[in-house]
């Protein structure tokens, strides 16, 4: 899940989240709406090859698998919305949401957790698919003013969950 990773431009990283309560409403409609029609092409690209899940459930154990899961700012914020950071706790390499074998957080899941699938046969196809939509999640945020930042899934989290820490949620109002 480390793919695209050559794909990320170098851009200022945030040592913040930019809050989404700082942004106007209808610059937080558009992120929602851009991100759901990205997600949906997505859908449409790994339905077009129709890799095969036979849920071992074992995709999301970052120890075990060779790969480390990365996602973007526009992302996080979207996760935000539906998520309450604040009570996430990551703790080593496996991911908060990964309950009993499977993902609590389906719906709202980054761009890399959707794109991968164990199929050997879709394999080969997903690289491209995770650089194209890859791509359309920077130009997104670009066209919604969000400064950009590609990085582990999990390091985003804790940092993003870090109120504690003094560090705004995105949902928090100011
Ligand atoms: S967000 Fe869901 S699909 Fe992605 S790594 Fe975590 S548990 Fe797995």
């Amino acid at each position: 899940m480390n793919a695209g990773a050559e794909d990320a431009v170098a851009r200022p990283a945030l040592t913040a989240p930019a809050g989404i309560a700082d942004l106007p409403p209808d610059t937080r409609a558009a992120l929602v709406d851009g991100l759901e029609a990205i997600y949906r092409d997505l859908a449409a690209d790994v339905a077009r090859v129709g890799p095969v899940c036979i849920r071992r459930g074992v995709c999301c154990d970052f120890e075990k698998q060779d790969y480390v899961l990365y996602a973007t700012t526009v992302e996080l914020l979207y996760l935000s919305l539906h998520v309450d950071l604040r009570g996430v706790a990551v703790a080593g390499k496996r991911c908060p949401f990964w309950i009993g074998g499977l993902c609590g957080r389906h719906e709202v899941r980054p761009l890399g957790c959707r794109v991968y699938f164990c199929d050997p046969r879709y394999v080969p196809f997903s690289q491209d698919i995770y650089n194209r939509h890859h791509r359309k999640l920077q130009e997104l945020g670009d066209r919604l003013g969000i400064p950009y930042e590609y990085a582990p899934f999990l390091s985003l989290l804790e940092r993003w969950s870090g109120a504690a820490k003094g560090v705004r949620l995105a949902h928090t109002q100011p």
